[in-house]
């Protein structure tokens, strides 16, 4: 028996943590110090990247992504409905059109053959980029995605919030990072608790290309530079004599506070740090959820075990799901639905969308349920969230 409340995702914080929080607030900086590099130097290390960069949230992260691919009116953006309405809003906040393609039911990701008849039934030119969601954790292959990228010029921004850690194997048995930037020309992360790494708020965007990094870095901040090879002002208008003077800086373009602070990239850095312990747990959670319900007869569907799989979510579909999200919730098992069809929000729905129109991930969110996964989910705990679900549909 299992009385105390039980979510379907939590942070885990540890006293390391606390102690390095504490002693970067007691340092120099609060907001970009020294903290923030060296959190971009390790998490580009950790998913094989070049270049990260530290922001606010992921959010911030997708939209500075947009505003660096200066995406614009008239443009359009092809991205699935099945996720959090961020991986859309990013290109709204530009101005530009939403276009969203179905899901595979099987793997609960944009399908890339519906992707393949939207951009063949279109002029080339029609779509300006592609945001593929590696959702609930499972990588999107990329290889595949990219090709077709080339073919149709399109620019890729993968959303990896799910996905730290997560990764497919290429054409070549190569393991491809999520995020590594070897495909998709940006990539995004989230650090908000729910997510693998908490910083509290929090995120970043990952890339290879060195010139996206640099325009990432000034509309971080407003689109300040204080590297003086790039000003166009000159050195007298400055107010300088033979050299620009030390104060100067110039604003190039129209950026953001989009920063981080100091202490929260600190707390990233050490949650990073526990980043594979935790997705071995999720993975062996995963495995005991998917071996208690593999032949039960009130499961439509569920989250494969796959390599490469980070699990941030570990999802079933079933028969009568109100009931069952209701009946665990008064035993404190608060599972959660991921996601209602973005393009059924009211806000999508002034531009058009409408029922029936992404039948696959309609009927998936009709039975959907996201379980309790998180690292420190007890065995305990998960086996009296199985019972209480097998208890539920024999009673
Ligand atoms: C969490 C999340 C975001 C947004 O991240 P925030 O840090 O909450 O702004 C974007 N896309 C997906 C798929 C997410 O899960």
């Amino acid at each position: 028996m299992i009385n105390h409340s039980i979510p379907y995702g939590r942070q885990n914080i540890t006293a390391e943590d606390i102690q390095i929080v504490i002693d970067t607030l007691q340092s120099d900086y609060l907001t970009q110090g020294p903290k923030i590099l060296e959190f971009e130097q390790k998490f580009s290390e950790y998913i094989g990247c070049k270049y990260a960069v530290a922001v606010a949230n992921g959010t911030a992260a997708l939209h500075l992504c947009t505003l660096a691919l200066e995406v614009g009116k008239g443009d359009k953006v092809i991205t699935t409905p099945i996720t959090f309405a961020a991986s859309a809003n990013c290109v709204r906040y530009c101005g530009a059109e939403v276009v969203f393609s179905d899901i595979d039911p099987t793997t609960y990701l944009i399908d890339i053959e519906k992707v393949k008849n939207l951009l063949a039934s279109s002029p080339k030119g029609t779509y300006k980029g592609i945001i593929p969601v590696d959702f609930a954790g499972r990588a999107t292959n990329l290889e595949e995605f990219k090709a077709l990228a080339d073919e149709y010029d399109l620019w890729i921004i993968e959303d990896a919030c799910h996905a730290p850690g997560g990764y497919f194997i290429d054409s070549e048995g190569k393991t491809q990072n999520c995020g590594n930037g070897n495909f998709a020309d940006l990539a995004i992360f989230s650090f908000h608790p729910v997510k693998h790494i908490a910083c509290g708020e929090g995120g970043m965007v990952t890339t290879n290309d060195e010139i996206l990094y640099q325009k990432l870095l000034m509309l971080r901040t407003h689109g300040i530079t204080k590297q003086a090879d790039t000003f166009t002002n000159s050195i007298e208008l400055a107010g300088g004599e033979d050299k620009y003077p030390a104060w100067y800086m110039e604003m190039q373009m129209l950026g953001f506070n989009y920063r981080l602070t100091d202490f929260q990239a600190a707390l990233g850095l050490s949650q990073l740090e526990r980043a594979e312990e935790g997705l071995l747990r999720r993975k062996e959670i995963a495995e005991r959820y998917k071996t208690a319900f593999v032949n039960k007869s009130f499961i439509k569907g569920q989250s494969d075990v796959v390599e490469g799989h980070a699990y941030h979510l570990y999802i079933i579909e079933v028969e009568d799901r109100l009931g069952l999200y209701n009946y665990l919730r008064l035993q404190h098992i608060y599972a959660q639905i991921h996601y209602i069809p973005c393009h059924l929000m009211p806000y999508y729905r002034q531009f058009g969308w409408k029922e029936n129109d992404m039948p696959l991930a309609e009927s998936y969110y009709k039975y959907c349920i996201s379980l309790p996964m998180y690292p420190t989910l007890t065995e305990a705990e998960q086996l009296f969230v199985i019972e209480k679900i097998n208890e539920y549909y024999n009673k």
